[in-house]
């Protein structure tokens, strides 16, 4: 517990990060969540287990055939799992958490709720409000306010541990469980949506990655509050549950396993992972005398590890509480 009060001791006020502050554009007052560099930073490092199979179409091929992209990397041809897809899964299912809680706090109307604290519903990718928990990690822009927030959280590319020889295979559609859609993007295009009897033009191949394919990732908060990081953890299971990448109804669900948590930045990177999973060293490599992060300022670094992770997911309650009292 000394470890985890210290990791929290380094992070960056809820006031100074998270309170909305008043922007006057001509005659009009809006919102927006604060610009402010704090120089401290917090950085998650975990490993995603895909459960089933998992389509991350960064790529569609010519006419019927979906793609899985594939990276050539240390030795290996390794299935590709850009850092934009998980931003925008990630940005969605903590939103969706977001909007629980603040209705939780309002009767049941989040949408109320939002308009009330930040003058406007903040929708994603369109309307979004600048002023939320939500922009002010992710960033976004108000066009219509000419006001913008700059994400505070920072993704990487990462490549499965398991060659794609191992873990990528094909499937059509009716195999994938997914023919009635594309039947239906294809009808759409092929008769004008009027609906014909399902024929050869309904057939699809998928590439698809299989389920035990193993994806390191880390993740950099800048700027870093409690409830960033301790929501950041609750934002990942939420996206796991609800699905990564295309079809996420029936597909792309994962387990993530959190390997560390630290203020600083990391001296080691998505492809030393790769390497350590190589040679089965993965898991000594985050414990106490492992891995090494580089602090900002004056703050040594302080890293958690196993149960650590656990109690810090459990400080998330309690940090919004103290995002409310900072709203209110
Ligand atoms: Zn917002």
């Amino acid at each position: 517990m000394a470890n985890l009060q210290e990791f929290i001791e380094g992070l960056a006020s809820t006031d100074a990060v998270l309170k909305p502050r008043p922007l006057k554009i001509d005659s009009k007052t809006s919102l927006r969540a604060p610009a402010i560099f704090t120089r401290q930073v917090a950085t998650i490092v975990g490993l995603k287990t895909s459960l089933g199979r998992f389509l991350p179409v960064s790529h569609e091929g010519h006419s019927n055939e979906t793609y899985v992209d594939k990276v050539d990397l240390l030795g290996k041809m390794r299935a590709e799992f850009i850092g934009r897809k998980l931003k925008g899964q990630e940005r969605r299912a903590h939103m969706a958490l977001f909007r629980e809680l603040a209705a939780s706090q309002n009767g049941g109307d989040w949408r109320g709720f939002f308009k009330a604290k930040f003058g406007g519903e903040c929708v994603i990718p369109d309307q979004l409000c600048v002023a939320c928990w939500n922009c002010s990690l992710f960033g976004g822009l108000d066009a219509d306010a000419q006001a913008a927030t700059f994400t505070r959280i920072r993704y990487f590319d990462t490549f499965s541990i398991e060659d794609a020889l191992d873990c990528v295979a094909s499937a059509d559609s009716e195999d994938m469980g997914i023919g009635n859609q594309v039947y239906e993007d294809l009808s759409r295009e092929t008769d004008g949506g009027k609906g014909q009897a399902r024929g050869r033009e309904s057939y699809h191949l998928y590439e698809y990655v299989k389920a035990g394919t193993r994806f390191p990732f880390i993740t950099i908060i800048e700027s870093p509050t409690l409830l960033d990081v301790a929501g950041y953890i609750h934002a990942v299971r939420r996206a796991d549950a609800h699905g990564y990448g295309k079809y996420n109804a029936n597909h792309g669900k994962f387990a993530t396993e959190f390997l560390a948590v630290a203020t600083g930045y990391p001296r080691f990177s998505v492809l030393d992972m790769l390497e350590w999973a190589a040679s089965g060293e993965l898991s000594q490599h985050f414990a106490p005398d492992g891995v090494k992060f580089d602090g900002l300022g004056s703050h040594d670094p302080v890293a958690l590890f196993g149960d650590e992770v656990d109690q810090l997911a459990e400080r998330f309650t309690d940090a919004f509480r103290g995002y409310l009292a900072v709203l209110a």
